[in-house]
C-alpha cells in the first residue's frame, strides 16, 4: 500500500542520515587522531618572479599523511573547518611554517614563506597574538611570513577584517588576497583593507589567453592600488608569456612546480 511505501521511505531516509552521522563522526574522530599523532606534513610549492623564474617565496600547502595514503586539503579542511579543528592545525601549520622558513633563513637562503588562514581561524580571537608567538620564537623576520586569505572569507565581516588585518601588518607580516576574482569585493572596501598582494585565481589564469578581460582588470586594479599580483595555477608557456607581459609580478604553478616536500625545494631551489 501507499502507507506502507512511504514508511519504507522514512526508515530509508532515517537509515541514510544515521549513516551519514556515524561517517562524520567516524571522520571527525580520525582528524582528531591525525592531530594528536603528528599525521599532517607541509608541502611548499615554489613562486617565482615572472620575469627571471627566480625563486620569491614559497606556499606551505598541508597533506595529511595517512599510514597508506597521502590525503589532499580538499577531502579534510571542510570537515575541520565545521568542526572548529582548523584552529589547532591552523596553529600547527604557522609554527611549523614559520620554523622552516627561520632554518633556510640561518642556511643563507632568505625565502618568504605563505601560510594559508581559513575564515574559521579569522574568527579566532588569539590569531594575532598566536602570529606574533610563532615569529618571537622562531625567530624569523616578519617579511619572510606572508598571510594567505580567500577574498571570500575576507569579505565575510568587514570591519573585524579591516581590524584584524591592520593588527598583522602592524607584526610585519605581508597579506595577500587569495583566489582573488572569485568572490564579490566591493572595490571601495578592497582600497580599505591593508593588504599587500593579490592572487589572480587559477580559473582566471586558465581562461588565457582565450579570454583575458578578468585577468586584465585584476592586473589593472592592484596596480592602481599598490598591490602586488601572483598567479596562481600557470600552466602552459603562453599563459606565463601573456602575464610577464601585462606585468604580473609573481608566478605559480604546475609549468613551474609543483607543491613537494622539503627536501625537493632544497634540492631543486636552493643549491648554491
Ligand atoms: P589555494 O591556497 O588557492 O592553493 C592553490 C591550490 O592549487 C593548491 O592545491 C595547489 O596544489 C594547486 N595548484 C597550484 N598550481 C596549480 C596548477 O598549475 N594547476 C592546478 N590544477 N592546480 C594548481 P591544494 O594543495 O590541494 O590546496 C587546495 C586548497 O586547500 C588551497 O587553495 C587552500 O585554500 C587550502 N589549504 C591548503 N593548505 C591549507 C592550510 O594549511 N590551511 C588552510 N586553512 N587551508 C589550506
Ligand atoms: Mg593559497
Ligand atoms: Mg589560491
Ligand atoms: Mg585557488
Amino acid at each position: 500500500t501507499a502507507k506502507a511505501a512511504g514508511g519504507g521511505r522514512y526508515r530509508f531516509f532515517a537509515r541514510e542520515m544515521m549513516d551519514r552521522a556515524v561517517a562524520r563522526l567516524h571522520n571527525e574522530t580520525a582528524l582528531r587522531r591525525a592531530i594528536e599523532e603528528n599525521q599532517f606534513v607541509l608541502y611548499y610549492q615554489p613562486k617565482l618572479e615572472t620575469l627571471t623564474r627566480k625563486l620569491s617565496g614559497v606556499e606551505a600547502l598541508l597533506r595529511w599523511q595517512k599510514p597508506d595514503r597521502l590525503v589532499m586539503p580538499g577531502d579534510f579542511i571542510p570537515l575541520a573547518e565545521e568542526t572548529g579543528l582548523i584552529v589547532p592545525i591552523g596553529a600547527w601549520v604557522l609554527r611549523t611554517a614559520c620554523e622552516q622558513a627561520a632554518r633556510w633563513l640561518a642556511a643563507g637562503h632568505a625565502v618568504p614563506v605563505s601560510v594559508n588562514v581559513s575564515a574559521r581561524q579569522l574568527q579566532e580571537a588569539g590569531l594575532v597574538d598566536l602570529v606574533a608567538d610563532c615569529l618571537a620564537k622562531s625567530y624569523l623576520p616578519p617579511e619572510l611570513l606572508n598571510i594567505e586569505i580567500t577574498e571570500t572569507s575576507m569579505m565575510r565581516d568587514l570591519d573585524h577584517s579591516e581590524a584584524l588585518l591592520a593588527r598583522l601588518r602592524d607584526l610585519g607580516v605581508g597579506i595577500s588576497v587569495d583566489d582573488f576574482g572569485t568572490g564579490y569585493s566591493s572595490l571601495a572596501y578592497l582600497r580599505r583593507l591593508p593588504v599587500t598582494a593579490l592572487k589572480l585565481d587559477r580559473s582566471f589564469v586558465n581562461d588565457i589567453p582565450a579570454e583575458t578581460a578578468i585577468a586584465t582588470a585584476v592586473l589593472d586594479l592592484s596596480r592602481s592600488f599598490g598591490l602586488k599580483t601572483v598567479a596562481e595555477g600557470v600552466e602552459t608557456e603562453e599563459q606565463w608569456h601573456w602575464l610577464a607581459q601585462q606585468g604580473c609580478a609573481e608566478v605559480q604553478g604546475f609549468l613551474f612546480a609543483r607543491p613537494m616536500p622539503v627536501d625537493l625545494v632544497e634540492r631543486d631551489f636552493l643549491q648554491g
